[in-house]
């Protein structure tokens, strides 16, 4: 009895001496578990307060100048923002399309030739970013015109057709409905060190060249780029950006391709497969198979 009892006595001094050190490895193995399928988040996390904190800067306006666009999404492909509507000589947006989220750009300290020009917030940030970066390397862009409604698209377009003719209008302006311009994210870019707001040579000009080689970064892209007339219709517009994003431009400026081909070719990729995922569209394939009363 005296021999089991010490026994007893024994083993329970040894769980007591167990139990919190396997309790405490078992802590620890969730600790790293967990730390480690947290990592990403955290990184990303750390990643975004850093810009936060080092885009201290502020613009000529006082505004904080954030490294990111809040708005910016990584999932760019499947355009929750619709910066990637279709519109060019074929595809018109339609008469009554305003983006929701149009804001004055002064107001939001973006430097306009006209106080009144307006865009899409979730644009700005991003051309807040570029144009305060480009001042780093002393070119100090400005905005000339920015969205257009389709009325105003209209009336653009006929002074362009009295001015030039029908012919000759049309390879520089778009048809109301037609033109980036209503989408309110893009965007006609100068510099206060080119000489304002004439065409003629931007391209090859300090400003222009930065721009051609800078604005991808920003999620902009040149929608007309050089020797694209064929295609795209329109003049080489060096000074016309569109904002997609920087997922987008990204991967446009990567594969070289014309914006306005690329952005079709993902609406009709995008469309493909969601008519494969919609159940509805398998349900009226069924009916049409007669299988569904
Ligand atoms: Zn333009």
């Amino acid at each position: 009895m005296k021999i089991q009892k010490q026994q007893i006595q024994k083993r329970s001094k040894k769980t007591a001496i167990i139990l919190p050190i396997a309790l405490l490895c078992i802590l620890f193995i969730l600790f790293i578990v967990g730390f480690v399928s947290l990592q990403p988040v955290l990184t990303k996390f750390t990643e975004y307060t850093a810009g936060q904190s080092s885009a201290g800067q502020r613009n000529q306006y006082g505004l904080a100048v954030p490294v990111r666009s809040p708005y910016e999404d990584e999932a760019w492909f499947s355009d929750p923002l619709g910066l990637l509507l279709v519109v060019d000589r074929n595809t018109a947006l339609s008469a009554d399309y305003e983006p929701l989220d149009l804001v004055n750009l002064e107001s939001h300290g973006v430097k306009t030739r006209h106080a009144h020009l307006q865009g899409r917030i979730v644009a700005i940030y991003d051309l807040l970013s570029m144009f305060e970066e480009a001042k780093k390397d002393s070119h100090f862009f400005y905005v000339f015109s920015s969205y257009r409604s389709y009325e105003t698209q209209k009336e653009t377009y006929n002074y362009w057709v009295q001015q030039l003719g029908k012919a000759e209008a049309d390879r520089s302006s778009a048809r109301p409905g037609h033109s980036e311009h209503q989408l309110g994210t893009t965007f006609d870019m100068s510099a206060t060190d080119y000489k304002g707001d004439v065409f003629d040579g931007f391209d090859k000009s300090p400003a222009g060249i930065w721009l051609a080689e800078n604005a991808w970064k920003y999620g902009f892209v040149m929608s007309y780029p050089e020797n694209s007339e064929a295609i795209t219709g329109y003049i080489h517009e060096p000074w016309h950006f569109r904002y997609v994003g920087r997922g987008c431009s990204k991967v446009i400026f990567e594969l070289g391709v014309i914006p306005s081909v690329f952005i079709r070719e993902l609406d009709v990729y995008r469309k493909s497969k969601q008519e494969e995922e919609t159940p509805a569209h398998a349900d009226s394939k069924l009916k049409v198979l007669g299988r569904l009363p």
